[in-house]
């Protein structure tokens, strides 16, 4: 059973993900203070960046942009759309 956290984002009671995404600190925090429901539209965001910028997830870089639109995304204000435009001349296709 995954625990009833308040999600940071959506600031509702929810069920918190069953385990961490993925290791670290970030992925702690998300399992301590994101919901079920907060994390499944980042997931689908993550994959309209990929599909728009063409991204690898096994690319160091491009992991490193993933992880900063997440943590703005689920912590922050938003999926950082100026720094995506600027990053988007910069990353190979
Ligand atoms: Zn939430």
């Amino acid at each position: 059973m995954a625990e009833v956290i308040k999600c940071t984002r959506c600031e509702k009671k929810l069920p918190a993900l069953e385990k961490a995404p993925f290791g670290g600190a970030l992925g702690k925090k998300i399992h301590e203070q994101i919901c079920q429901v907060c994390w499944k539209q980042w997931v689908a965001s993550q994959n309209q960046l990929i599909n728009h910028y063409g991204l690898s997830t096994i690319n160091p870089e491009h992991q490193q942009f993933l992880i900063q639109n997440m943590e703005s995304f689920l912590f922050g204000k938003g999926l950082q759309n100026q720094i995506d435009a600027s990053l988007e001349g910069t990353i190979q296709h």
